[in-house]
């Protein structure tokens, strides 16, 4: 049984018309759910109850949280900022992703199973500031539940984004091994995750970055994920792992400077199901995140749906979806398969020789201090 997070309150969590974080992709992304027919009796959809502040304090400062309560900029706190402005509501919206995450996690400490929460993935978060369209920290709240019960937690990041906040909740926790994979911090925000992070304390050597080249497409997405990841699953042995999965890593993302494909973005998710289901008896929490081209969303976050039911993902979108689609947003959605993109020769070269160096630099800190390559 997969339980699937979803509510239409999920529209509530809007930062304008101007902010690329539109909630209308999360309502367009749970329709095509519907009527690709994957809503029934094998995926349950769970309409999601605001998180209580006793398990927001699981992450976030009492501070903090009366901050956001408080619902008034305060650029102290990280609220106000052009990337995550107030807004009236913003409390409820926050706890509302956020409450998705940890009944998700709750529900696979007491039954095992999958759940996705299409609305959760705010990896940005800090436990005392929101950053980067991030307000609390679904994914670190979910990991300290699944804790509760799993003495080995795994949590990996495909976002286009480095998964800073959950890393650094972490950072000195061995029982929490984070693994990020992003387009590089020297091009992109938040500036951070390369492959000397890699965790302090007694966390030294469970934190692991893979800085991605600008341009990457699904050749370096896929063969830094295979050198890496199947690696760490092996020496950590995860009990549960939480994923998030975030599609800004599209070539056609506003936002980021990457060349993924869908087919690409697929086959990625469908390896760490493949390995949840080899290490973790399958438990695996599976959370949203960025993206923000509207036409990529929705089929990207279907199509992680129907592999979670191992099922393939639709090769063709359902009209009358494709017709509600162009209704609310004014063009075509993209529709599977997408273009394979090519970059040319010289920067192809630059890709693979900075990847080199980023996958070396990998391995060597961690073998620094265990010895997983
Ligand atoms: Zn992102």
């Amino acid at each position: 049984m997969i339980h699937l997070y979803y509510s239409d309150s999920f529209q509530a969590y809007n930062f304008g018309p101007e902010h690329p974080f539109n909630p209308a992709r999360l309502m367009l992304a749970y329709r095509l759910m519907e009527e690709e027919g994957s809503i029934d009796e094998r995926t349950c959809k769970i309409e999601p109850q605001p998180a209580s502040e006793a398990d927001l304090e699981r992450v976030h400062t009492v501070e903090y949280i009366a901050a956001v309560q408080a619902e008034e900029t305060d650029l102290a706190f990280g609220l106000g900022s052009d990337d995550t402005p107030v807004f009236p509501g913003i409390y409820e919206a926050s706890r509302l992703l956020a409450g998705g995450s940890i009944d998700a996690a709750r529900r696979i400490v007491v039954e095992d199973g999958m759940a996705f929460n299409i609305g959760g993935g705010l990896h940005h978060a800090m436990p005392s500031n929101a950053s980067g369209f991030c307000v609390f920290d679904d994914p670190a709240l979910a990991i300290s539940v699944l804790k509760e019960r799993f003495e080995r937690v795994l949590y990996i990041d495909i976002d286009g984004h480095h998964g800073d906040g959950v890393q650094q909740i972490f950072y000195e926790d061995p029982d929490v091994l984070t693994i990020s994979m992003h387009e590089s911090g020297l091009y992109l925000f938040p500036g951070t995750g390369f492959v000397d992070e890699i965790g302090s304390g007694p966390g030294i050597g469970y934190s692991a970055n893979v800085p991605m080249p600008m341009y990457s497409g699904d050749e370096e997405y896929s063969r830094a994920f295979e050198e890496i990841v199947p690696r760490l699953f092996d020496w950590f042995e995860p009990q549960a792992v939480v994923a998030q999965l975030g599609v800004d890593t599209h070539y056609s993302d506003p936002l980021t400077s990457l060349n993924m494909t869908l087919s690409g973005y697929t086959q990625l998710v469908a390896r760490i199901i493949d390995l949840t289901g080899k290490y973790a008896n399958g438990r695996l929490l599976a959370l949203g995140g960025g993206g923000y081209n509207m036409e990529v969303v929705p089929v990207a976050w279907s199509s992680v749906l129907h592999l979670m039911r191992n099922e393939k993902p639709h090769e063709y979108l359902p009209p009358y979806w494709v017709e509600f689609f162009m209704n609310l947003v004014g063009r075509e959605p993209l529709s599977p398969p997408d273009i394979d993109i090519k970059v040319g020769n010289e920067t192809k070269k630059r890709i693979t020789a900075e990847l080199d160096r980023s996958l070396q630099g990998l391995k060597e800190n961690i073998n620094g201090i265990y010895d997983v390559f």
